[in-house]
């Protein structure tokens, strides 16, 4: 069995988040959470990765329309094939 980290949970949001470019403060209500799929680079040293989904949370301001990354977590495959010396 290749080893399995248990993934971490989102934080938990505060009700308000300031815009880091305007100051404005604006409601995460409208807090989108978006799906992304990873795509590790191999190299020669790191020949495998199990495929994996990172979760965000994003927020676009009311005021000036930044997005802001709020947290994310990355959640692993179920059967993650890194496997190098199976039995
Ligand atoms: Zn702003």
């Amino acid at each position: 069995m290749a080893l399995r980290k248990s993934s971490v949970p989102m934080a938990a949001v505060q009700p308000m988040h300031v815009c880091p470019k305007c100051g404005h403060h604006n409601s995460t209500a409208n807090l989108k959470t978006l799906q992304v799929e990873m795509r590790p680079v191999l190299t020669r040293e790191v020949f495998a990765f199990p495929d994996a989904l990172a979760e965000v949370n994003c927020l676009k301001c009311q005021e000036c329309g930044h997005w802001m990354c709020l947290d994310y977590r990355i959640e692993l495959d179920d059967n993650p094939e890194i496997d190098l010396n199976p039995e």
